[in-house]
């Protein structure tokens, strides 16, 4: 029989809806290359990309995505977003409007009175804001636009010098807009230098899959998805796409938010970068434009995708998902501490007074207040809320004030806001007035905290976590008999460990139990490099560990790890088995009490179970 030939890789739905869709409109001949600069007329009619770029930075890209053409207006986007962040919001207002003007991206118009542009999405406004763009540390204006753009892009960007100098040639309504500018002081400066950074800053090179990362790059506060690197700052994000919004497409805008509803810009090199905001970016290229200047194809193509895949940023589809995963409590789930009897029935008493909430995707004001809303209803009947951030994705500052102004105010009514998993959103937290006291690594750290105040306070005095227990009050030897309290005292030898000693490690034969006299240990999985993994238990003094080989005779299926100086008494599963003949009595007596604490930890475990389920 033949093999069967090797299966070829299957192409995901999305490759073949863009394969169709670039089929779709590849075809359609409407528009024209620009030619006002002479250098892009050589640009081919028939070149055509679109590409997609996630928020998690995988690029999926069809037709022409690599063929390389000049940005173009899509540059007055992101050098509008670098001058906002040399000069400041305010300042940049006073220069230039947030109004779409309705008129041509070339017009010569001006407001009456003040002379400011209308926008910075027409060249007025986009010259304007070139020239607020600071020379600075030795670089001039171009440098540092070509430098921006390349950290948007994730790679770096080199400028058409060929175009550059076509227009540089040609572009004497551009310096007349120039001069206007100067005229009326809304620039400061000759305006020769900035003219040519402005027609540099056009001719910079990208391909279609560049704008697509950039628009995700915008999509995603600012942090290029691919490089991880910040190369916008998040503060300016909602200014560039507000202007991209109302401005970008010209005077097709109105009707571009309405049907195809993305931010986004254009440029005569037939280039479109659209953003959905949080979510991803689009490029797409072709270089015949319609009347307003826009790409033919690349309109069409857009309407299409916004469409088919249900982009438009006014859907209602785009509800975020709900910031509460799953609540629980410490009578549910525990901290890796184990704990003596009395301490364990205080808990499973007063557990319910400890909750925890694992909060999930992005927190922003309208997840997070549901939660809030949660927390102070329950307030009355808690003495702890511990909010675990581990699945969360991002938080803007207007939900992390919420979450602070909640820490403040139940902390007026003694209740106490602990944080854990917080790690980047940390400093934020620190700097909007979180109580730093309140900041945990990790949810078992914060739990164990939040158990011992609880155990303080229903206690007393009797909390006290001893550092050394007589053999005889071990936990193993509850309900032995003094005859067979001294066979197995003669038994066990005794063992020392100094602090960090492993005492048991994973994958060994399991040949004893161990009975913790004084210090204790922790109990970690192995983890992928041999190092230790994570801890799934600690043992105090008077607890028993490694009794599972007792039972079933497995290798150690965990590392145990002394946290302190240790002594233990060890009972070999020789000597253990040796008493079936001796001492028949005291081995069932210890097997009663192994599955006593195997039964225990099992039941420990389904109510976990339980409530991660989130029933
Ligand atoms: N460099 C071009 C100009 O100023 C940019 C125009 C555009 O892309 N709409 O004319």
């Amino acid at each position: 029989m033949q093999p069967s030939p090797p299966a070829a890789e299957a192409r995901s739905p999305i490759e073949t809806y863009l394969a169709a869709l670039h089929d779709r409109h590849a075809g359609h001949a409407g528009g024209q290359v620009a030619n006002y600069i002479p250098e892009l007329a050589k640009a081919n009619p028939a070149w055509f990309g679109i590409c997609i770029a996630t928020r998690d930075g995988h690029v999926y890209e069809v037709g022409d995505s690599r063929q390389p053409f000049t940005m173009q207006s899509i540059s007055k986007a992101l050098v509008y977003g670098l001058a906002l962040e040399d000069r400041g919001e305010a300042a940049m207002l006073e220069r230039i409007g947030v109004e779409p003007s309705g008129d041509a991206f070339n017009a010569i118009s001006l407001k009456a009175g003040t002379g400011a542009p209308f926008n910075p999405m027409i060249n007025a406004g986009a010259i304007a804001a070139c020239g607020q763009v600071m020379r600075r540390s030795g670089r001039s204006r171009i440098q540092r636009i070509q430098a921006y753009l390349s950290a948007c892009a994730g790679r770096e960007l080199d400028i058409d010098v060929d175009v550059y100098r076509s227009e540089s040639q040609t572009g004497h309504r551009n310096r007349a807009i120039g001069w206007m500018l100067r005229n009326f002081g809304v620039i400061d400066e000759e305006p020769t230098e900035i003219l040519e950074a402005y027609f540099q800053q056009c001719a910079i090179r990208v391909t279609c899959r560049d704008l697509a990362v950039m628009g995700a790059t915008l999509a995603n506060q600012g942090v290029n998805p691919i490089t991880r690197q910040q190369a916008i700052a998040p503060d300016g994000i909602d200014n560039i796409l507000s202007v991209m919004s109302t401005c970008g497409m010209y005077d097709f805008s109105g009707e571009w938010i309405y049907r195809v509803g993305l931010p986004a810009k254009s440029g005569v090199g037939g280039g479109i970068m659209a953003v959905l905001p949080g979510q991803l970016g689009i490029g797409v290229f072709s270089p015949p434009l319609d009347g307003q200047g826009n790409s033919a194809r690349g309109i069409r193509a857009c309407t299409d995708l916004s469409n088919d895949l249900a982009l438009h940023v006014f859907n209602n589809g785009n509800a975020p998902l709900p910031a509460l995963r799953l609540k629980y409590d410490n009578t549910q789930v525990r901290s890796r501490r184990r704990r003596p009897q009395e301490q364990r029935q205080a808990l499973g008493r007063e557990g319910g007074r400890v909750r925890v909430l694992e909060l999930q995707g992005d927190l922003v004001f309208s997840t997070v207040e549901p939660v809030v809303r949660g927390v102070n209803e329950q307030a009355r009947e808690c003495q702890f809320f511990l909010l675990n951030l581990r699945s969360v994705i991002s938080a803007d500052d207007a939900s992390l004030r919420l979450v602070v102004e909640l820490q403040r105010s139940l902390a007026a009514r003694g209740v106490r806001l602990l944080v854990c998993h917080a790690r980047a959103l940390e400093t934020r937290l620190r700097r909007l007035g979180a109580d730093v006291e309140t900041l945990y690594p990790d949810d078992d750290t914060a739990l164990e905290a939040c158990e011992d105040l609880l155990l303080a306070n229903v206690l007393g005095s009797r909390f006290v976590t001893a550092k050394e227990v007589p053999f005889a009050r071990c936990d193993l030897l509850d309900g032995l008999g003094a005859a067979d309290l001294s066979s197995l005292d003669a038994a066990m030898a005794e063992r020392h460990y100094a602090t960090g000693e492993r005492i048991i490690c994973a994958g060994e034969p399991g040949d004893a139990l161990f009975v913790l006299l004084s210090g204790s240990v922790e109990v970690r999985l192995p983890g992928p490099t041999g190092k230790p993994g994570p801890r799934i238990e600690v043992f105090a003094a008077g607890m028993t560990f490694g009794e599972m080989a007792l039972v079933d005779g497995a290798p150690r299926s965990a590392d145990v790890i002394a946290l302190e100086p240790v002594s233990c008494r060890v009972l070999e599963i020789r000597a253990f088995e040796a008493f079936d003949e001796r001492y028949p009595r005291l081995k069932i007596g210890l097997l009663q009490q192994i599955t006593r604490q195997l039964s225990a930890s099992l039941r420990r475990r389904n109510a976990e179970v339980q409530a991660f389920k989130g029933r």
